[in-house]
């Protein structure tokens, strides 16, 4: 089996992973009650989707 010749160095494998991150999930103010919430989800602070109630939060 084909082994590499050297032992791939911490900058290079660093540089490779450099743009290797988490990407923000995209976050849209609920139109209910304001709250920073995932678009396409119900708002998990007033349980408003497509407003209607869909889920009961206390
Ligand atoms: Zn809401």
């Amino acid at each position: 089996m084909a082994v590499p010749a050297r032992k791939t160095s911490k900058t290079k494998k660093a540089m490779r992973r450099g743009h290797i991150k988490l990407s923000v999930p995209g976050l849209a103010p609920c139109p209910n009650c304001g709250e920073l919430r995932k678009s396409h989800v119900v708002c998990p602070s007033c349980g408003f989707y497509d407003g209607k109630q869909v889920i009961n939060v206390k």
